[in-house]
């Protein structure tokens, strides 16, 4: 197990590191940058999804295919592949169906040039509580990066880099625990003793894109770079206290920052988590005692029972959740992914009489209305986000506001409606749930007993 740093890749685009320390890969199974380091994913390097034994029934529904502007990204599986890190048995027919098809719904939520392929191993060694565990297989720093001195997972490293930056290798690790009862139908209606498969999917595929840190306690002692390195995860870059002090601000290896990771009070803030989630930054779970694979690297438990309940840290009997939720999108959106806008879709923008003035016209609001309080927000990659200022909402698919474009770039913005949803809140990144769904699958509301 080494401890040393990488040699800077030279000539290159971007270095190249595997997560946590093992075993080095041979050359002839390295990746395509010439000189680069590879190494194998540890366990320990795993997020989990942690079986909740108790009675939810809930659902999230799939987005509605015709609601997604961008359907590009191509995700292949590999099944039981060498790269398990424990023993496998054979897929089941319909386990790998409903694999498929929580597969295809991140392929139509995700903008993407490069395959995500998932080395997706069915063993029966995970904890009884262990419904899934997985990761990037490999990760990348380079100063062309967005972040410098910044960990990447390899699916989103390749899209930065616009290639596959290691052909021969996967770039998501999943482990799914086969002793599970399992509900394998893709309908979402597990019965009340059975744990939804295609969630855990949805969850860990997640994961693998990215939504997971480095940072960790032991011994009370908080710190990032997974043990060898002084580098964050992406994720890390935008995490920070209640005060929105950076978590990276606190000393690497401290008591303050091992206080602060088990302080049930930190958050993730980017602008596009942040407008996901009513212009506040999300909350993300960090109990008073440390659980590795768990803690910092979900959303608080306050998303359960939600529209973003996916990437909580736990999953209990009879929930079913078939879309991430606007908050983890709006993360992974921050971290650098394009994720697509489903509905309402803005069908055109007419200025008004002065340049920074105009009329949002939206419709595919999915059979509800826009509501008082929605909100206008501009986006571009690489541009601090432009919000609608004197939002009047014009029923029922209107909206007037002024945009203050001083200082704005030139070219494509996309424009984000936000529709409030009277029960439930927030719901952003342009996506509106039909009324009558919420009402029906929240009805049977049930608390939460945490074992
Ligand atoms: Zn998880």
């Amino acid at each position: 197990m080494s401890r040393s740093l990488p040699s800077r890749v030279v000539g290159t685009l971007l270095g190249v590191l595997l997560i946590l320390n093992t075993a080095v890969i041979t050359a002839d199974k390295g990746p395509a940058v010439p000189g680069a380091q590879m190494r194998r994913s540890g366990r320990d390097g795993l997020v989990v999804l942690r079986h909740d034994d108790t009675y939810f029934p809930f659902h999230v529904p799939a987005p509605e295919r015709g609601q997604v502007s961008v359907q590009t990204a191509n995700i292949d599986v590999n099944w039981n592949p060498a790269s398990c890190l424990y023993s496998t048995t054979p897929w089941p027919a319909n386990a790998q169906s409903a694999f498929s098809y929580a597969v295809s719904i991140w392929e139509t939520l995700l903008d993407a040039s490069q395959t995500v392929v998932i080395d997706a191993c069915w063993t029966p060694d995970l904890a009884p509580d262990e419904l899934g565990a997985a990761g990037p297989t490999f990760i990348y720093h380079d100063p062309s990066l967005p972040f410098a001195e910044t960990w990447y997972p390899a699916a989103l490293a390749n899209e930065f880099y616009g290639a596959d930056l290691s052909p021969r290798e996967a770039e998501v690790l999943a482990h799914f625990n086969s002793g599970i009862s399992w509900y394998l139908g893709t309908d979402g209606s597990p019965g009340a003793s059975q744990v939804d498969f295609a969630t855990v999917v949805l969850h860990e595929v997640c994961h693998g894109l990215g939504f997971g840190g480095s940072m960790t306690v032991d011994g009370g002692l908080g710190s990032w770079g997974w043990d060898w390195s002084p580098y964050p995860a992406v994720y890390d870059r935008f995490t920070e206290n209640a005060a929105s002090q950076p978590l990276l601000d606190f000393e690497n290896g401290s008591t303050a920052l091992g206080t602060q990771l088990t302080s049930q009070d930190i958050f993730f803030s980017g602008a596009q988590a942040n407008a996901a989630n009513g212009g506040t930054p999300p909350e993300l779970y960090a109990p008073s005692s440390w659980q590795q694979g768990s803690s910092y690297s979900h959303l608080d438990e306050s998303f359960n029972g939600t529209p973003n309940a996916l990437m909580t840290y736990s999953l209990a009997n009879a929930e079913s959740v078939h879309y991430p939720g606007p908050v983890a999108l709006g993360m992974l959106e921050d971290m650098g992914w394009t994720a697509a806008d489903p509905a309402p879709t803005v069908t055109s923008i007419t200025p008004g009489s002065a340049m920074n003035t105009g009329t949002v016209h939206v419709t595919n609001l999915a059979g509800t209305n826009l509501l008082p309080g929605a909100s206008v927000l501009l986006t571009k990659s690489g541009e601090t986000p432009i919000p609608g200022d004197s939002v009047v909402v014009v029923p029922p698919n209107q909206i007037t506001c002024d945009l203050d474009l001083s200082g704005a770039a030139t070219g494509l913005w996309n424009v984000k409606v936000t529709n409030p949803d009277a029960q439930w809140g927030e719901l952003a990144n342009g996506f509106v749930i039909m009324d009558e769904t919420w009402t029906k699958t929240f009805l049977p509301l049930v608390l939460r007993n945490h074992p």
